[in-house]
């Protein structure tokens, strides 16, 4: 398949990073990006503009080994962490709203269960999830609750044999597509902190999904508020391994990393567009490619992309060497997060008026990257993360 078909990017990689890369590795990220010149680029801008979720896409993604991201139980892709990064850089560079429903449903979703859920759990749950059968989606952000995650206001009641869910969810990506609905709530008694299993939300009495419209930014992936009312969870619906909010922050914790190579290539798609562009758009008999301020912007970009390429692979060695911190993880969605955004504002004015139609893929991963500067941790939240780190003060509160 490699190379059989038209590409709009070159695998820009100034510092040569795939010399760290092992074949395999290589022959997954080139799936990826077959799978993104192929099904996703031609086919997601109508979506994107219309707001409608891509299942046409989505579907294809079965066939890709990518499903389950690092969990290795239950027919799960089995990553590494090169690779599970590697994955959310293509996917990324092709588009934002595909990337985070990967991202929600492999790795917040079943990360969840896998990481968290016992035996039982994991076996009934997975194997579904793995094949796109079910969907899963991750709720954790309320109303009045975002960067203070650990105050979640949902409540969990025990009632005899199950749980009785009050409360309110805010932005839960794929909501209200999910079949495998996660509920993160208090404990009304004891305050612990805990994670539900909701199945067939749409179909469960007392649960009331409502997609968010009018996003600026990865518009094709459907967000929700979610109401809970009286909602019965059956108590072995209740993840087994969760008692405190510090046991559910190794999912967010993965998910900081998956969002970093995210960023990296948003930026990458971005910045090669604007280096194709700019050697082929003319003006004053000219490519602008060749004018000192264009010239100013493509090295900034490459200059960032390659910064973020570099710290990201760094990461990755740390977390499969198992040296991973709080403080590591937080940098690199601080770091990428902010380039990105301001490697696409470079990449669309290069583009001049072009730069802000669709078509020309760069508008759309501008505005998806304003999305991953709030999501997965504010950039505010994770900076405070790295100041607690370094300095061991709490400047949150
Ligand atoms: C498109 C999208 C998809 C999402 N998907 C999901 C999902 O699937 N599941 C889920 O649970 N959540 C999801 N979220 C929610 C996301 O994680 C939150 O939006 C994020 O945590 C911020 O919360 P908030 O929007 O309530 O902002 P707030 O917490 O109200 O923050 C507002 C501003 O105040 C700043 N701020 C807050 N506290 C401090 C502080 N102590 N010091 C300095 N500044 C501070 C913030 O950085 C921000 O700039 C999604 C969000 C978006 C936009």
């Amino acid at each position: 398949m490699e190379n059989q078909h038209e590409t709009l990017f070159t695998g820009f990689d100034f510092y040569d990073c795939d010399m760290h890369f092992s074949d395999k590795q290589k022959a997954l990220r080139q799936e990826v990006r077959d799978f993104v010149d192929i099904e996703v680029l031609p086919k997601i801008n109508p979506y994107w503009e219309r707001a409608e979720f891509p299942w046409e896409i989505a579907r294809k993604m079965v066939d890709l080994p990518i499903i389950g991201g690092v969990l290795f139980e239950h027919g799960a892709a089995s990553l590494d962490f090169v690779e599970m990064g590697l994955v959310m850089y293509e996917l990324g560079k092709g588009d934002g709203s595909i990337s985070t429903f990967y991202g929600v449903h492999s790795g917040l979703a079943m990360g969840s269960i896998g990481l968290l859920g016992d035996e039982e759990q994991k076996a009934r749950w997975l194997p579904a999830m793995v094949k796109l059968e079910k969907i899963g989606a991750f709720a954790l952000t309320e109303p009045d609750v975002g960067s203070n995650a650990a105050q979640v206001k949902t409540r969990a009641r025990k009632d005899g044999d199950g749980y009785i869910l009050n409360g309110a969810k805010r932005w839960i990506g794929n909501a209200s597509i999910a079949d495998v609905l996660i509920i993160w709530a208090r404990d009304e008694t004891s305050g612990d902190f805990g994670g539900y299993v909701i199945e067939n939300p749409k179909d469960t009495e007392g649960v009331a999904i409502k997609d968010i419209w009018g996003k600026i930014g990865k518009r094709a992936v459907l967000n929700a508020d979610i109401k809970l009312d009286e909602v019965y969870v059956p108590a072995e619906n209740k993840l087994t391994h969760v008692n405190r909010f510090r046991d559910m922050a190794r999912v967010l914790g993965l998910g900081r990393y998956g969002v970093a190579w995210e960023a990296a290539g948003v930026a990458a798609g971005a910045f090669e567009l604007a280096l194709k562009y700019s050697k082929e758009r003319e003006q004053f008999g000219k490519p602008i490619a060749g004018f000192q301020l264009i010239q100013h912007k493509l090295v900034e970009m490459a200059t960032e992309v390659t910064l973020m390429q570099t710290l990201c692979l760094q990461l990755s060695h740390l977390l499969n060497s198992g040296r991973i911190s709080e403080g590591t993880l937080s940098m690199a969605k601080y770091n990428n997060a902010r380039k990105a955004r301001y490697v696409t504002q470079l990449a669309r004015e290069c583009l001049g008026g072009n730069g802000i139609v669709i078509d020309n893929h760069i508008a759309r991963l501008m505005l998806d990257a304003e999305i991953i500067y709030t999501y997965e941790g504010t950039n505010e939240v994770n900076l405070l993360l790295v100041g607690r780190e370094l300095t061991g003060l709490n400047a949150f509160v």
